[in-house]
């Protein structure tokens, strides 16, 4: 029951404090722009939690998966220069 309860109070807010003084976050070092956009990341502005607003969970795996994607798509690019433009 007390489960069910924590997840209903806050269910807008921060899902660590509670706190409804939250604000998307616009850009981060680790996205720029469009990062942040795609995993929902979200700042708590009263215990500085950040978080992914759909899934209400931490975002350090999406964080770690699309530095891979896009070091994966910068090599892939790489490659491809390199390869085209090889005299
Ligand atoms: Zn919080």
């Amino acid at each position: 029951m007390e489960d069910q309860l924590d997840q209903l109070v806050g269910k807008d807010g921060c899902p660590k404090c509670g706190s409804e003084n939250i604000t998307p976050v616009k850009y981060t070092w680790w996205g720029g722009v469009l990062g942040p956009k795609i995993l929902h990341h979200t700042k708590c502005n009263a215990c500085k939690f950040l978080y992914n607003s759909k899934t209400r969970k931490s975002n350090t795996t999406g964080i770690i998966v699309y530095s891979v994607i896009l070091f994966v798509i910068a090599f892939v690019v790489f490659f491809l220069l390199r390869t085209s433009f090889s005299f």
